[in-house]
C-alpha cells in the first residue's frame, strides 16, 4: 500500500515527523516527493479470556465461572478486534475496579463458612 504524504508541507514531513523522514531517507526515499510503502501490522496481542459487564470469566457456553473474575490484558474482545494505543490505561483501571467491586461483593454474600479458603475446593474442582 502506497501511503502520499507529498502534498503536506515538506518543512512539517522533516520536522513532525522527523523519525519517519529519516528512516524512509534512509532507505532511499524521500517523502516529501515520493510516496511512501507502508503495510498494516500487529499492534497488540491480548489475552482470551472471556468476561460480562461485571467482569466474571465466561465460559464457552457463556454462563460465568462462579468465584472468578477478570480485567486487563489478560481479556480479549473488550476493544473490538483492535485495542486504540494508549487505550489500556483507561482499560485497566475500569475494568479493574469492576472487577474488585464484584469480587468483594461476592466474597461478602458467601455464607461465612465459604468465606474460609479451605472451601474453595468449589473452584479448584471446576471442568471449563
Ligand atoms: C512497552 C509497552 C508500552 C505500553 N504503553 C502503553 C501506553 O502508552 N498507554 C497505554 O494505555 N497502555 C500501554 N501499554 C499497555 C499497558 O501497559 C498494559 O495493557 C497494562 O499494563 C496491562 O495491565 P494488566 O494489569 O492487565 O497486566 P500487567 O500490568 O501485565 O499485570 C499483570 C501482573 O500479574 C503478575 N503476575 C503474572 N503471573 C502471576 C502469577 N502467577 N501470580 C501472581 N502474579 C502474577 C505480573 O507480575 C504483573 O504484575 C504498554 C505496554 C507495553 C508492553
Amino acid at each position: 500500500m502506497l501511503f502520499d504524504a507529498t502534498g503536506v508541507d515538506p518543512d512539517i514531513l522533516r520536522t513532525r515527523y522527523a523519525d519517519t523522514f529519516k528512516r524512509y531517507l534512509a532507505a532511499g526515499v524521500d517523502i516529501t516527493r515520493e510516496p511512501m510503502l507502508v503495510a498494516p501490522a500487529p499492534h497488540t496481542s491480548l489475552g482470551g479470556v472471556c468476561i460480562d459487564a461485571r467482569c466474571r470469566v465466561l465460559k464457552s457456553d457463556g454462563s460465568p465461572i462462579p468465584g472468578l473474575f477478570a480485567a486487563g490484558e489478560v481479556t480479549g474482545g473488550i476493544h473490538g478486534l483492535n485495542r486504540i494505543g494508549g487505550n489500556a490505561g483507561t482499560e485497566v483501571l475500569v475494568f479493574g475496579r469492576i472487577a474488585g467491586r464484584e469480587a468483594a461483593s461476592e466474597a461478602n454474600n458467601q455464607p461465612r463458612n465459604m468465606r474460609n479458603t479451605r472451601n474453595l475446593s468449589t473452584l479448584s474442582n471446576f471442568q471449563p
